[in-house]
């Protein structure tokens, strides 16, 4: 490693600004952006968490409260967009009659009726999606929903890219908006319809019907 060439600071300095952990003699100019190193960041809201410094230099991994915090907002606004046509909407419930393991009951984000189906609504946010580890829990849980009876809609954020396709899928990609707050709204109303209009031809689909 040599300071002033290819040190964190001067490789990655937005990363390098969050460098929290206050050990002496060790900071953002003593690692390389490959380093396992585990340190504590600060975000510019606040958040402090631990991560190695690869994860944020190389994965480009950001703070994870930030992250939740902008995906549970995100599935608020859309649960509440979702009321135009989806009748018995509930957000964030948990379902006793489907099971990912042996004590761990599946949650959803949003759940609805549609067209006498029980519909199961996910916004997957990239952050947590994008692993080959998340895409197959996502791709099983699907299946488990499914065969549970539900029409499964998955609102596949910004580059995630849509799953492979299998029965009880429904599918529609969304860019996470940014700017006004008219603007933000506008997207919302939009997904929803987008929403509605992908499940009416799903279920529209002959072999598909209830
Ligand atoms: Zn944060």
């Amino acid at each position: 490693m040599l300071a002033g060439f290819n040190d964190l600071a001067t490789t990655h300095p937005a990363v390098a600004a969050e460098w929290h952990s206050e050990d002496a003699g060790l900071g953002p100019t003593e690692v390389t952006a490959g380093s396992g190193l585990v340190v504590q960041w600060l975000c510019s809201d606040g958040h402090s968490w631990p991560a190695p410094v690869s994860r944020r230099a190389l994965a480009g991994s950001g703070c994870p409260s930030c992250t939740t915090a902008h995906t549970s907002a995100a599935e608020q606004r859309l649960v509440q967009a979702l009321d135009s046509w989806l009748t018995d909407v509930r957000p964030g419930a948990r379902l006793d009659d489907v099971r990912m393991g042996r004590n761990h009951r599946a949650t959803v984000d949003a759940l609805g009726a549609f067209q006498g189906r029980r519909v199961a609504i996910e916004y997957d946010g990239a952050f947590w999606h994008k692993s080959e580890a998340a895409v197959e829990r996502d791709i099983r849980k699907t299946r488990l929903l499914s065969e549970a009876g539900f029409v499964v809609v998955r609102v596949r954020t910004n580059d995630l890219g849509l799953l492979p396709s299998q029965p009880g899928l429904v599918q529609v990609g969304f860019k996470q908006p940014t700017g006004s707050e008219s603007r933000t709204a506008a997207a919302y109303k939009e997904l929803s319809s987008a929403i509605e209009s992908a499940l009416i031809s799903y279920l529209r689909a002959p072999h598909r019907g209830s």
